[in-house]
């Protein structure tokens, strides 16, 4: 029997809804055509793929046709960027310090290799983004350069979103591509993309309690960039290789599930966050909480907790590990990593550098109980 845990790294990935499991079940058993075959059980597959496109379009205010399916987010923005660069005439990409690694080494790669320049939008102290000098930067592009700018509805590391809607029409002003970078907020947040300022969004199934391996990337009609990767027609011509049938139906059933519950969803991981900031500023010699304050303003189930670095902090995140809780000091990709992240490097700039962070992030599996017995269990480790 395996040990129980308390999962507590929801923001590297979910655990699968056993709802979505049993919806992609006959895809992994018995309906295995290949949805590009002409007999019965390939179009059965066909059939599905097409009912989960024109479920999460309807989903996100989208058309079908917006919809392809990709391996997952960092593959969408690898598309996005190289289609930027190659189809679009992209000379700038404009992005922050704090993103995914997945921009920013997509960035710095395209930049080596091509003729680019990577720009690094001003922040506040708060991890915003300074808007009035983003205007700023956006006036300096010659009017005949083209540009896109990449950067997170809410950050993966401390949970501060940006207001894409703004963002968007600031780009807009200056004739600029905008991809934001909805991985985090993906069955978090309502989208009405038809009416948003945006040219592409990308996601990731695993981080709504969907399938790994599975992700999304929207193109708005008005755009057309050439595949990533090449070989077959599939997803009309912009992303090869046979489709990821049971990924496909289990991303689209746990965005309908995660979208049908995101208002009660918000309001019981906003009183799990609540309920153990203030537990761990009373109890734990926790010093403060990374991200915006406003409540508004940050995703409800990611808590960025800063700890004074000690002979014993130092050891954390193993010692929780061993406790049974499972944290991160950073994003997915480093969530192993005991060196601190670039975006926790990035805000250190004018903070205390003699701290350390933990990134506790819920879903709405986690319970009261849960934060309890991990404060209990942080107030040994520390004491
Ligand atoms: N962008 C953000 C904000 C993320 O948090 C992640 C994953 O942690 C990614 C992109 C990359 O997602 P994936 O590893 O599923 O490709």
């Amino acid at each position: 029997m395996t040990k129980r845990i308390i999962y507590l790294d929801n923001a590297a990935t979910t655990p699968l809804d056993s709802e979505v499991l049993k919806t992609m079940m006959p895809f992994l058993t018995d309906l295995y055509g290949n949805p590009s075959a002409i007999y019965s059980c390939g179009r059965q597959s066909r059939l599905a793929v097409e009912n989960a496109r024109k479920s999460i379009a309807d989903i996100l205010g989208a058309r079908p046709s917006e919809i392809f399916f990709t391996s997952g987010a960092t593959e969408s923005i690898n598309t996005v960027l190289s289609g930027a660069v190659k189809d679009l005439g992209c000379e700038f990409i404009i992005t922050s310090d704090i993103e995914h690694l997945s921009t920013l080494n997509t960035a710095s790669y395209l930049a080596s290799n091509r003729d680019v320049k990577v720009l690094k939008i001003p922040l506040l102290p708060s991890a915003v983004i300074d808007l009035i000098q983003f205007e700023d930067q956006l006036k300096k592009i010659p009017n005949n350069r083209k540009f896109i700018v990449v950067l997170s509805h809410a950050n993966s590391e401390i949970g501060t979103i940006n207001d894409i809607t703004t963002i968007g029409n600031i780009i807009k002003k200056y004739n600029g591509y905008f991809c934001s970078d909805t991985v985090q907020t993906l069955g978090h947040r309502k989208f009405h993309l038809k009416e948003t300022p945006v040219d592409f969004i990308i996601g990731s199934a695993h981080k709504f309690h969907g399938p790994k391996g599975i992700g999304l990337l929207y193109v708005n009609q008005d755009i057309s960039i050439s595949p990533n990767l090449l070989g077959g027609s599939q997803e009309r011509n912009m992303r090869a290789g046979t489709e990821n049938v049971p990924g496909i139906v289990g991303m689209a059933k746990a965005l309908q599930i995660a979208d049908c519950n995101i208002e009660k969803n918000q309001q019981y991981l906003q009183g799990l966050r609540e309920f153990m900031i203030e537990k761990l500023l009373k109890e734990t010699p926790a010093t403060g909480i990374n991200g915006a304050t406003d409540k508004n303003k940050i995703l409800e189930n990611i808590l960025s907790v800063n700890f004074p670095r000690t002979e014993k902090s130092e050891m954390l995140l193993y010692n929780l590990d061993i406790a049974g809780v499972c944290a991160s000091a950073g994003s997915a990709c480093s969530s192993g990593a005991l060196n601190e992240s670039h975006v926790i490097t990035f805000l250190r700039k004018n903070q205390n550098d003699k701290e350390l962070t933990i990134r506790f992030s819920f879903s709405r599996l986690n319970t009261k109980e849960e934060i309890e017995k991990t404060i209990e269990i942080l107030k040994t480790i520390l004491s």
